[in-house]
């Protein structure tokens, strides 16, 4: 177990339990305290997550070095590969991911060998991901073994719970044994509530799931990962508010997710190495360096203020409209009226659920029903019915353009790098179409309602 506070100089959890034992955990509390106003941002990395699913299917492997490869050999003994990853017991002899198996058993000429089995790893992965989402208000999983909760709305339930309590006690309707439950309820800070919440995140993926966690808690989703990254495996480290700064004011920049080693470097030539030297940076150097987006960001992750909202993920679900033509027809400006009418109401939906999509999807039913489909994914969530529109005209080009390979449900996806344009070229239409559709995919809720930052510009595209 590595359950530890933020820092050892920080506001932590502990301290402000008894603190205000005898006031409403009013503004009062919330010095101490510091949670109330804001969120409680969970980040829960599984470790080593596919050893450990590995040991989960064959516990003779538990306390062995053991690695999972990546290889083209489908059967018999693995002698060619890479390491995906790999068992505590093995890193600690010095093997690593991303090592050729050679070296890797040269580290540890013991090393036990699996084949990388995704589908099954899925699996697992399901199964702690239906475990977080009843401990979340928002879950937003980011990998396979990764994922953020928003538990705001959860934890400040519990606070209310608490002040509740508190009202019970004070006007002497408690008594007996629920007037102690509520002397201990009392007793509770946001930051012991935080704590024990978090604790049974990691307990229900232990036993739910047999799997470890390090779990990171803190009011912003950069933080959060860095935090959950401090201590491994099997960690829990809480930032409350009040200690962010103090946390961060010595770690390495390399800690913010997206610095990478040329960034690092660059940073390094401005003077600047932890976190903390970065905060106080000023921001329009970092701007003139970086760029405006990548400047602004980084600076203000190092602030603690980053205000990306967790977003639950809805790649399964898909949006769609079809049309039966009246008649069949090869004519290209009619198809584009009809694409029109189906983007109208598409759009309407799209808003109605308060979805951003990336993929737009074009299907084509000709005469003699084969069905052709194509779709192209923006770099970034859009929510513009104009962003639907301008994806079309590219979309037929790529039926027409090519010799259309006629096979069912053939999907040609590729990435919107640039903005899609108005092809001024008619397009050769040599198949009648019977029916047409298009689909949006890989959506994802919009953060809060009346959020309109969604303008696109061709930055978008970029
Ligand atoms: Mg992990």
């Amino acid at each position: 177990m590595n359950n530890n506070s933020a820092a050892p100089d920080s506001t932590q959890t502990n301290e402000s339990a008894n603190g205000n034992s005898d006031q409403r955990p009013s503004s009062d509390t919330s010095q101490s305290d510091s949670w109330n106003d804001n969120r409680v941002i969970v980040h829960v990395d599984l470790n080593s997550f596919y050893p450990s699913c590995e040991e989960l299917r064959l516990p003779l492997l538990v306390g062995k070095p053991h690695a999972v490869i990546m290889t083209h050999e489908e059967q018999g003994r693995i002698t060619k590969g890479v390491v995906a990853s790999c068992s505590y017991e093995a890193k600690k002899l010095g093997v690593k991911s991303a090592m050729p198996l050679t070296a890797a058993l040269k580290a540890c000429p013991d090393l036990v060998l699996n084949r990388v089995d995704i589908p099954y790893y899925a699996t697992i992965s399901e199964k702690v991901m239906n475990v977080l989402h009843d401990c979340s208000d928002i879950l937003e999983q980011t990998s396979i073994d990764e994922a953020f909760l928003d538990c705001s709305g959860k934890i400040h339930a519990l606070g209310v719970h608490k002040d509740k309590a508190i009202d019970v006690a004070d006007s002497g309707l408690g008594h007996g044994p629920l007037k102690r439950e509520h002397d201990s309820v009392r007793n509770l800070s946001y930051s012991y509530l935080i704590e024990d919440f978090a604790n049974s995140i990691k307990n229900k993926i232990k036993l739910e799931c047999g799997l470890l966690a390090s779990v990171g808690v803190a009011p912003t989703k950069s933080l959060a990962k860095i935090a959950s990254d401090f201590r491994k495996p099997d960690g829990l480290t809480i930032v409350p508010p009040a200690a962010v700064p103090n946390f961060l004011e010595n770690l390495e920049v390399e800690r913010i997710s997206g610095i990478g080693t040329i960034t690092k470097k660059s940073l390094k030539q401005m003077g600047i190495e932890t976190i903390g030297q970065l905060a106080r940076t000023d921001v329009q150097t970092l701007v003139h360096r970086f760029g405006n987006k990548y400047g602004i960001r980084m600076w203000k992750i190092a602030k603690g203020l980053d205000a990306d909202p967790v977003r639950p993920r809805v790649e399964h679900v898909s949006l769609s409209s079809e049309f039966t033509l009246p008649d069949f027809t090869k004519d290209q400006q009619r198809l584009l009226v009809h694409l029109n009418g189906l983007t109208d109401e598409l759009f309407a939906r799209l808003r109605r659920k308060g979805y951003q999509f990336r993929t737009v999807g074009i299907k084509l039913v000709h005469a003699d029903f084969v069905v052709e489909t194509r779709e192209r994914s923006y770099l970034r969530f859009q929510d513009t019915r104009e962003s639907i529109t301008s994806a079309i005209p590219a979309l037929l080009q790529k039926f027409y353009s090519t010799v259309p390979q006629r096979q069912e449900g053939q999907v040609d996806s590729d990435i919107m790098e640039n903005a899609p344009s108005h092809s001024g070229t008619e397009l050769i239409i040599n198949v009648p179409i019977r029916k047409i559709g298009i689909k949006l995919s890989n959506l994802i809720l919009n953060s809060g309602s009346g959020r309109e930052e969604g303008q696109s510009s061709i930055l978008d595209y970029l």
